[in-house]
């Protein structure tokens, strides 16, 4: 069977991250640029599967490259939204396996919240800070992602990620994304990104 991408419900209602992410950014975040990715992805699955029925030819560099861009899109903001949690109930220091990973590779909490706070204020351009761990050294890496998929480690399974896209806070925070790097730090939700570390 020939499946395609849905756009996941929130984990919360789109109040619940206020004063830190208001409802009409979240709102048009979720249901208007990530839906947009969902769109993208599906429409160019449906653009292959209508080929190879026809037999007809493809522009492949082109395809692919819409693929990529829509399939990471999509990927990332279904991984960023479970990595938020309401407002009060998020926030805080790592504990567990995460508390302790980041204390061995960091050194501490606050100096890898310095690295990656600079990762995600420095993407050049659109793009996202991603929390990753290698699968050979163990070691947790901080990713900068460019745009949804260049700059990605291969194969490297993504804990907890930042998107720092102007759509992302364009409406809260105008051109100050440093202040919505900075509002991050209250509402992500350690919790999950312990839980995602626990699976892989
Ligand atoms: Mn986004």
């Amino acid at each position: 069977m020939r499946d395609f991408y849905s756009l996941p419900k929130l984990p919360y209602g789109y109040t619940d991250l206020e004063p830190y992410i208001s409802e009409e950014q979240l709102s048009i975040h979720h249901q208007k640029h990530h839906q947009g990715y969902v769109t993208g992805a599906n429409g160019i699955l449906e653009q292959l599967d209508a080929a190879r029925d026809k037999g007809a030819e493809l522009d492949m560099k082109a395809v692919l490259k819409g693929l990529a861009f829509n399939i990471g899109g999509h990927q990332l903001h279904s991984l960023f939204w479970p990595s938020l949690a309401p407002a009060g109930k998020g926030g805080g220091t790592p504990g567990g396996m995460l508390g302790d990973a980041i204390a061995q590779d960091f050194g501490s909490f606050e100096r890898f919240k310095k690295e990656f706070a600079q990762a995600a204020v420095s993407v050049e351009g659109s793009g996202w800070a991603a929390l990753s761990r290698c699968p050979t050294t163990k070691r947790l890496l901080i990713m900068q992602i460019e745009k949804h998929n260049v700059n990605l480690y291969p194969a490297y399974a993504i804990l907890m990620d930042l998107d720092v896209w102007e759509h992302a806070y364009y409406l809260d925070y105008k051109n100050a994304r440093p202040q919505f790097v900075e509002a991050f730090w209250s509402v992500v939700n350690w919790d999950e990104v312990n839980k995602r570390l626990e699976k892989i």
